[in-house]
């Protein structure tokens, strides 16, 4: 499938939407200039185009199998995960120290959208390998730092991350892998995780498994939690790969989607870990990772919408149906379909622009330190993750659409982006957890960094935006008042509505450039605005109705 990456898309993005200009002029991030970001957006581009986007449909038509008790991948997955290790993608963001390039979190995303948008399949290694990278740089010992960060910034290993259990999903405290102090300063890990993204696969030499487990004296739930560092092969001092751990995969799941991409069973029987940060503070050093990652998987939302876009378009040109005064017209002169690519591409933007705004605040609270940036942050990241992986779902949904009954015959391809996509609302925390966490602990502040972030969209003059905010400050002045079960019942339209006012105004400064992106916000905020307002009619609903159906009810 051919992919053409939107460079000049983010280009504008930075420069007029998000104000990536205040990163570049941080002392931290004072490298990241404009020849550097050309720079960064042609070359990855380029990887992206050329080497990955040609094993979109391999891994597809290939998937992952398990042979005596290995992963291997598809055919040209080796090369294709080469090529981002070796353009330097995987430690991009890393610290320096350990031979990653230092550059903002923001760049990284561009380089993340891209790789995703050419092969899905392809993203989650070196994306739960950032991550990791992350949580290591901020809770590891200097000693596993040393030995570690250098070959997962370089790519010659790669990270996981082991959370889930088959009784443990959303409610990871009710985790029962367990670990053993052994004396020596390591620990016996023992227990099952399931669904482990990139458990295992011949992408690199090592594979660094980073997982929860409870010590003996681990209470019950998430405070009982800690995290440990547990490696395929068991390195040496110096990195020298020795003997294989008691780790293993037990099976491969059989997906929807992202059949190239791996997902497996693992067994640990007592298994060497190394404990990573203080012990029973496990939840907050994975925290670090899934923060990251979740991120990580709204532009995986991103990278499905904007390839299903190119990609609807493209059809939409060539398919000829149905007459205009002039003849046989492409499918594309009619204004359903115009509608359809229109609102594909004008979401699309939204979505980039929702997760470039959440990954310029983490870059400003890198550099500065600021507390006012963390907060922004930690409210867009919910925001980011929910919504754009909707957006990827339903730009996917609506690329079948305009495909007709092409869109429905695996062929074409776009019916693989919606089932590659669809499992983005899914993990990191499912949508409806994220909409929880955007009314609850996102919250819990009393609603500053919410009601900082509507003024800052407040100071734009338009009217219908305005309007929109006003109504959402009265609603969020009524979730604040409210017990948590109310505010859940309407999390999910709190988050939606929230949403499209940030695409609105996001839109809408990108509109000041004039030409295309005026017409595409006049698209977007001409539908998302009422949408929002729709969206937060819903929220005060409350859970009363929710609970007087009983289960006999819905049965039959
Ligand atoms: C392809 C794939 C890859 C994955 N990769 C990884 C990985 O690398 N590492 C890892 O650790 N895990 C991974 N996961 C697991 C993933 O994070 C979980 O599937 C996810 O967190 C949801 O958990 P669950 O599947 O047990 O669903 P459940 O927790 O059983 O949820 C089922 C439904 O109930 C809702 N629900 C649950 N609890 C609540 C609540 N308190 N309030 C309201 N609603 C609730 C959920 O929103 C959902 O709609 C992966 C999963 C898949 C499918």
């Amino acid at each position: 499938m051919s992919y053409t990456p939107p460079v000049s898309e983010i280009r504008h993005l930075l420069s007029t939407v998000v104000g990536f200009d205040q990163v570049s002029a941080t002392a931290r991030f004072a490298e990241a200039g404009d020849e550097m970001v050309d720079a960064i957006l042609y070359e990855a581009g380029r990887m992206a185009a050329d080497v990955l986007a040609p094993l979109n449909r391999v891994g597809d038509t290939h998937p992952t199998r398990l042979e005596n008790g290995k992963v291997r991948m598809p055919p040209g997955f080796i090369e294709g995960y080469g090529a981002i290790a070796q353009g330097g993608w995987v430690g991009m963001a890393a610290d320096p120290e350990y031979g990653g390039m230092g550059l903002p979190l923001t760049l990284m995303t561009a380089v993340n959208e891209f790789i995703g948008s050419a092969c899905l399949s392809m993203n989650l290694i070196p994306l739960m390998s950032q991550g990791q990278i992350e949580a290591l740089e901020h809770h590891a010992s200097d000693e596993l730092k040393a030995l570690y960060l250098p070959k997962l910034i370089s790519g010659e290993w790669a990270g996981t991350m082991n959370l889930t259990e088959p009784q443990a999903g959303s409610d990871v405290g009710a985790l029962r892998s367990k670990a053993e102090p052994l004396g020596d300063g390591t620990y016996a890990i023992t227990g099952q995780k399931i669904y482990i993204s990139g458990g295992d696969h011949d992408l690199t030499e090592n594979i660094c498994h980073l997982v929860l487990a409870r010590l003996p004296d681990g209470v019950e739930g998430t405070k009982g939690i800690s995290l440990f560092m547990v490696p395929k092969l068991i390195p040496d001092a110096d990195g020298t790969l020795g003997v294989a751990n008691t780790l293993k995969v037990v099976s491969l799941e059989h997906k929807l989607g992202q059949a190239g991409c791996p997902t497996a069973v693992m067994q640990y029987d007592g298994a060497k870990g190394w404990l990573v940060g203080e012990p029973h503070k496990g939840m907050a050093a994975m925290f670090t990772m899934m923060n990251n990652a979740r991120l990580g998987v709204a532009m995986q939302g991103v990278s499905v919408a904007e390839a299903a876009t190119q990609h609807a378009l493209a059809y939409a040109l060539d398919r000829k149906q149905g007459q205009t005064p002039k003849g046989a017209t492409a499918i594309f002169d009619h204004a359903d379909v115009r509608r359809m690519v229109a609102g594909m591409k004008a979401d699309t933007a939204a979505a980039r622009a929702i997760a470039f705004e959440c990954a310029v605040s983490i870059d400003m609270a890198t550099a500065t330190g600021e507390a006012a940036w963390n907060a922004r942050a930690a409210l867009l990241t919910p925001i980011a993750k929910a919504y754009c992986t909707n957006v990827g779902i339903a730009v996917a949904d609506t690329g079948i659409q305009v495909h007709g009954g092409m869109g429905y015959i695996e062929e074409t391809g776009a019916a693989q982006y919606l089932r590659d996509v669809r499992v983005a609302a899914i993990y990191e925390g499912t949508n409806g957890i994220q909409a929880m966490d955007l009314v609850g602990r996102k919250l819990s502040d009393g609603g500053d960094a919410a009601f900082a972030l509507m003024d800052e969209i407040n100071a734009m003059d338009h009217p219908a935006l305005r309007a929109a905010v006003t109504e959402l400050r009265h609603v969020t002045d009524w979730l604040l008042e409210q017990p948590l079960n109310e505010r859940f019942a309407g999390a999910v339209h709190y988050l939606a509505a929230f949403a499209r006012i940030i695409g609105s105004w996001t839109h809408l400064k990108g509109a000041r450039a004039g030409g295309k992106h005026a017409k595409l916000a006049q698209i977007y905020v001409s539908r998302a605005l009422p949408e929002a307002m729709a969206e937060l009619g819903k929220v005060s609903l409350g859970a009363t109705d929710l609970y007087a159906l009983s289960a006999e009810d819905l049965a039959t």
